[in-house]
């Protein structure tokens, strides 16, 4: 008999603990490092309003043993087992299971060869307390079968067949075993059914968001963060939540302690993984995210996690808790960062929590990078950018502010003075969209202008090639889809803009930018045209712009990656008057040759390579140094930048062979 684990639909809650429960099983209890890599062998099923999971049943007569024609597949101790060595990718086995339950993946080793590997609940073969994902299930639904438990499942279907008792499809919470009747754990499913809705923070009022820059969400009080922590299920003990965070944030845990009005506890679980997360929390696309994965998403609404991870910091820090640095022991190891960036941030804060000295230079006048000089003030107050300066000095980071590398001190001379150098200097480069007179004047790049709109907020000097421009009384156009374009479109209305319009070429269900934020721009008044094209920048006789050629597009089906292209409607040019547009069509690497001397390869597009898997984590072709965030992965997410960072500084230190003083 071999042995299995089955589900209960009635008590699945849907949270997905299982799958992650078992990648962290077969990664020696760490997380995976790419997305790529989360390959459960239980998969969790949500279909017709209910929920189970489904893995490898070890079927007595495996039809995927049958069906291997390399022997890769054979029985052993009471399972079915995969020789991992002998698996040559031919997918029989994945045709041949009834279930679902098999899965072949390939992944290169070097010289264009791949190496294919049949994957399927092994269960977690020599784990001392067994198959993880029963282990990890918050509601009691997985259990392992043995022969023993078999027949008694069996005598208690017997059972319920006999005394034609409600079966557990009919919903009961009743079930026969070994011949007695027992109650199901339905608690969790319970809890789940009762869970209040969710609330989303306060925003300031609409007369005050359309006058000025001050943030738009309120942090939540005392009362809202501990009604809404309250709704937390607490799925696993790493949960998809924390999964689907790129930084892994301990999320169910901090949740737990906010229940119990353990803020300062919290507010240590959670620099444990993160050193920004009062930013985090406000900037972070959470739908996409840690909320996007959350249990309660399609029941009453996921938990506000990224409110929930602000409040905790905002508290803490407001009552004067800092990071304690007392038990670090320095170590005679200087490393220096080009970038104050989110990526470069994280990567100081993990060298120096294990004694590294650590100097960030940075050409802006103060830390952040595009948190500071590109998210606008609405969504991020630039006060906090200088609190966790003084934060991060007092913890022994140095910073070298308005010095740019490569112009005020050579990249050589960082490398003779440091025993390691660390890049996270981003993406500046704005993309064009190669419309005739799109360097006319009254035509601006996104980023200059939001740049010289917050230098102006936070009372700095303009530069003459960022010069502050001012939309008030215009007819602006904002051309792209993205956050940038809806930050440019927000900024434009605070400035007092007559008209706002945001044109975007596909339509609104397929831009690209947080849905929210297209929300809070409506809101504000904001103008918006879909499935249409630019085609040129019209201008006056003083050579001025005045409006832009458009074409309306309709959407064509979808390609290979399932994105549906827009498809040009043929006769349907107009144009759309304007006295200012904004081209924010998203951003390339900038050119760096002062890098490329010092023997950094990059790749076609202009990233910089870095060892995303090695042991040795992203380390550059040259090997002293080290590169993270925008500049490696092209432009994506704060969230994202730090995590990079982060596996930066390990990589810095099993270079430099410091012994670890901080385990995350
Ligand atoms: P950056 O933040 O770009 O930091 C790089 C730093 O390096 C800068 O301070 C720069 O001055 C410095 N630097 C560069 N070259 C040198 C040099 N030679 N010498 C010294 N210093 C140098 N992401 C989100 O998650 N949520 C959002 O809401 C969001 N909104 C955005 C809005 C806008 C307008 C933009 C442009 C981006 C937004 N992003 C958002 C993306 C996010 O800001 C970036 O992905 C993230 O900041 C990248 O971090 P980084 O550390 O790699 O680079
Ligand atoms: Fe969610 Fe971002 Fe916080 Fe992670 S860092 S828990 S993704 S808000």
């Amino acid at each position: 008999m071999n042995r299995f684990v089955i589900a209960n639909a009635q008590q699945c809650l849907g949270c997905h603990a299982c799958e992650v429960a078992c990648v962290m099983s077969h990664n020696d209890e760490q997380h995976v490092l790419t997305a790529e890599r989360f390959l459960p062998r239980i998969r969790v099923i949500k279909a017709h309003n209910r929920r189970n999971a489904v893995t490898c049943r070890h079927c007595e007569d495996a039809p995927c043993l049958k069906s291997c024609p390399n022997g890769a597949i054979a029985r052993d101790s009471e399972s079915i087992q995969v020789d991992q060595q002998r698996c040559i990718g031919c997918k029989s086995c994945e045709v041949a299971c009834p279930f679902g339950a098999m899965q072949v993946v390939t992944r290169p080793v070097g010289h264009g060869q791949v190496k294919a590997s049949a994957l399927k609940c092994d269960l977690c073969a020599g784990r001392a307390a067994g198959p993880a994902c029963v282990e990890n299930c918050p509601s009691g639904a997985l259990r392992l079968i043995s022969q023993k438990s078999l027949t008694d499942l069996a005598q208690a279907r017997r059972l319920r067949a006999a005394t034609q008792e409600i079966q557990p499809w009919h919903g009961s919470a009743q079930s026969y075993q070994q011949g007695q009747t027992v109650t199901v754990d339905l608690r969790k499913v319970r809890q789940m059914a009762a869970v209040g809705p969710r609330l989303d923070p306060d925003k300031i009022a609409l007369a005050a968001r359309k006058r000025g820059f001050d943030e738009l969400y309120l942090t939540f009080t005392p009362p809202q963060a501990a009604s809404q922590s309250e709704r937390c299920l607490k799925c696993g003990e790493h949960s998809i939540c924390e999964w689907n965070c790129p930084l892994h944030n301990h999320i169910p845990q901090w949740i737990e302690l906010v229940k119990q009005g353990k803020v300062m506890e919290a507010v240590e679980i959670s620099h444990q993984t993160n050193c920004l997360p009062e930013i985090t929390g406000r900037v972070c696309p959470q739908d996409r995210l840690c909320e996007g994965g959350c249990t309660l998403r399609d029941e009453s609404g996921a938990v506000t996690i990224g409110n929930i991870e602000r409040f905790i910091s905002e508290q803490a820090l407001a009552s004067g808790w800092r990071p304690d640095l007392s038990a670090v022991a320095p170590v005679d190891r200087h490393v220096a960062i080009i970038g104050a960036g989110p990526a470069g941030l994280a990567c100081a804060d993990i060298l120096a929590r294990n004694g590294v000295r650590t100097t960030v230079y940075d050409r802006h006048p103060e830390i952040g990078g595009l948190l500071t000089f590109g998210i606008p003030a609405f969504k991020l107050d630039k006060s906090l950018l200088a609190r966790r300066r003084e934060i991060f000095s007092a913890m022994g980071i140095e910073f070298r502010l308005n010095c740019e590398i490569g112009r005020d001190i050579p990249l050589g001379q960082l490398l003779d003075e440091h025993d390691a150098v660390f890049i996270g200097v981003g993406t500046y480069r704005s993309m064009k969209a190669g419309l005739p007179n799109e360097e006319a004047p009254g035509v601006y790049d996104a980023l200059p202008f939001l740049i010289a709109n917050t230098k102006r907020l936070m009372g700095l000097p303009e530069r003459d090639d960022e010069p502050y421009i001012d939309m008030a009384g215009k007819h602006v156009v904002v051309l792209g889809g993205g956050d940038t374009a809806m930050d440019c479109v927000r900024t434009s209305l605070r400035h007092g803009a007559e008209r706002v319009t945001c044109a975007y070429r596909r339509d609104e269900a397929n831009m690209p930018g947080s849905k929210k934020e297209v929300k809070n721009a409506r809101e504000e008044g904001a103008g918006f045209e879909f499935n249409v094209q630019p085609l040129n920048i019209e201008l006056d006789d003083a050579g001025k712009v005045c409006g832009i050629r458009m074409l309306r597009t309709r959407m064509g089906e979808p390609d290979a990656e399932g994105r549906r292209r827009p498809v040009p409607v043929e006769g349907s040019e107009f144009i759309m008057p304007a006295d200012a547009v904004v081209m924010a069509f998203g951003f390339h690497p900038h050119a760096m040759p002062w890098l490329e001397e010092h023997g950094v390869t990059l790749d076609d597009w202009g990233r910089i390579k870095a060892s995303v898997e090695s042991q040795v984590r992203y380390q550059t072709s040259n090997p002293k140094i080290f590169a993270g965030g925008d500049a490696v992965r092209g432009a994506d997410l704060v969230v994202t930048a730090m995590a990079e960072g982060r596996h930066a500084a390990h990589g810095i230190l099993h270079y430099l062979q410091v012994p670890r003083q901080w385990l995350n």
